[in-house]
């Protein structure tokens, strides 16, 4: 595993604050107020309490915002640029801090938050440097939207974080966050690297708490802009609560997105970036490869190479360096997995699951589970399970393959494997995703826009694009001030 020194300096960490949190306004830290805990789900244990933030928690954090948000544009890009250089080289330098708190908050493998979510996050703080100090020269003739609410899930709790703050900061907005109420620890250690970094006071905000936090910030009117990433469901309301708000609204949502493979693909190397698209965080990715459509020439050359090799996938502890599924994040995503399949296997789907698979005893796990037989109309062809669940369908033809991708609500990601270069280029743009990878799976860069089709939201994050959401052109109206408080 770790060395047990960044173990220790994680549990230190906690300690030295208490393991109980207030919420960061303002650049200070509230007393905490009415607490929830967040718990390790490898174990089950209690890790923190954090505050569960009210209407007014949220009014006085909006507030800070407004108040510090002119001072911070006016400080102009290049000065901005400045302090998101200094956030990025310490998210550098606490990586392995960083890395430890988020595996022990979310259940998330520590080889995925070392060597995938830290360097991303890292990457995306550089990046939007970037975009800061090119702001004038790109975007002439715009500002800030204002006072940013962003709303995030618990997958990637600090990548969610970056994707929203860095674009943000960068385009001069001042910010109310709320991480998910299952994985808040990183945000706050977030909270003590922006104050590190030179932040002023109330540009960053952080409050703690579950959905009602995230309504109080949807509904308050100190708010032009909102950027959630999360259900689709939970989208809906949003997008219904703001309507004719005059808000800004970008959505990231759910996906239950296609990976194809074609007759002439490269078996392997399709298996193995099948594994990484499913697998991948115990498979609660927004864009997981979770419909695999195989063409039925090489059906069950397929299927048994995959069955080897989720044979061999390790489930244990998160903090183990060689394990490959950790914990998912809690004991309702596993009972909400569970019924899922069961009612796959009782509509007569047969369910694969490697026999030496031992599940420990505490925690919350489900091993890696790949579904055959389900009609294409069955709910686990449908819904988006978000775990380690892969559904399997087999096609005869490229154009019945675009049909089955496309038969669903959402339209998030795709991937597509096959040799013949001519078939991949024709196929992909077919696909209705935002994003559709060739011989490849999860490649993520700051520079590139992401985000869905139909049910899987709108609005991008990353690159030009992601910036546009922070943006609106100087001859549109600021809101009129709130009262003072
Ligand atoms: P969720 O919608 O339940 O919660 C997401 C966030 O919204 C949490 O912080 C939660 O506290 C908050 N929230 C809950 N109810 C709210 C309300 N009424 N008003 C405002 N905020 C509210 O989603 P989840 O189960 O935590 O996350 C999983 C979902 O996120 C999946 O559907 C997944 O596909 C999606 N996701 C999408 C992307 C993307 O980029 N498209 C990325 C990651 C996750």
């Amino acid at each position: 595993g770790p060395a047990p020194e960044s173990q220790k300096e994680a549990q230190a960490w906690l300690e030295q604050r208490g393991r109980k949190f207030g919420l960061f306004i303002d650049n200070a830290w509230t007393e905490a107020g009415e607490t929830f805990a967040s718990t390790n789900p490898a174990d089950g244990k209690e890790l923190a309490q954090l505050t569960q933030a009210t209407a007014d928690d949220v009014d006085r954090a909006v507030q800070a915002a407004r108040r510090a948000q002119p001072a911070w544009a006016a400080l102009g890009g290049h000065g901005r640029a400045k302090i998101m250089y200094a956030i990025a080289r310490l998210m550098q330098k606490h990586a392995r801090l960083l890395a430890v708190l988020e595996t022990l908050d979310n259940g998330k493998t520590i080889r995925e938050t070392r060597d995938a979510d830290l360097p991303l996050v890292a990457r995306h703080f550089y990046h939007h440097a970037g975009w800061a100090q090119l702001l004038d020269e790109e975007f002439p003739g715009h500002r800030a939207v204002g006072v940013v609410g962003q709303i995030v899930p618990w997958n990637f709790p600090l990548l969610m974080l970056a994707w929203k703050i860095a674009p943000a900061l960068a385009a001069g907005n001042t910010i109310v966050f709320k991480p998910a109420e299952f994985t808040p620890l990183t945000a706050l250690l977030f909270a003590e690297i922006c104050v590190q970094a030179g932040v002023p006071a109330g540009v960053v905000n952080i409050v703690t708490g579950d959905g009602r936090t995230g309504e109080a910030i949807v509904k308050h009117e100190g708010i032009d802009k909102l950027a959630f990433t999360g259900s689709t469901e939970v989208g809906r309301l949003i997008r219904e609560a703001t309507a004719g708000s005059g808000k800004k609204l970008s959505l990231e949502l759910g996906g239950k997105s296609p990976y194809i493979v074609f007759e002439d693909a490269d078996i392997d190397a399709a298996v193995e970036g099948l594994v990484d698209s499913i697998w991948f965080n115990q498979g609660q990715v927004c864009c997981a490869g979770s419909r695999l459509l195989v063409q039925e020439s090489v059906e069950e050359r397929f299927l048994k190479k995959l069955k080897a090799r989720m044979d061999n996938l390790r489930l244990g502890s998160p903090l183990d360096k060689s394990t490959d599924i950790g914990a998912l994040v809690d004991p309702i995503q596993r009972q909400r997995i569970h019924a899922l399949v069961e009612a796959a296997r009782e509509e007569g789907c047969e369910i694969y699951q490697p026999a030496a698979c031992d599940i420990p005893a505490e925690g919350s796990w489900f091993a890696p589970t790949l579904i055959t037989g389900a009609s294409t109309s069955a709910a686990v062809a449908q819904a988006e399970i978000f775990g380690p669940v892969l559904v399997a369908m087999s096609f005869r033809t490229p154009a019945e393959a675009v049909q089955l991708a496309n038969n669903t609500v959402y339209g998030l990601a795709a991937c597509v494997w096959s040799e013949n270069i001519s078939l991949a280029l024709d196929v992909a743009p077919q696909i209705k995703a935002g994003v559709v990878w060739i011989n490849t799976a999860n490649q993520f860069d700051a520079a590139c826009g992401f985000g869905g089709y139909k049910e899987s939201g709108y609005g991008r994050e990353g690159g030009r694009e992601g910036m546009v959401e922070y943006l609106v052109p100087v001859s549109e109206d600021a809101r009129p001030a709130l009262p003072a408080v």
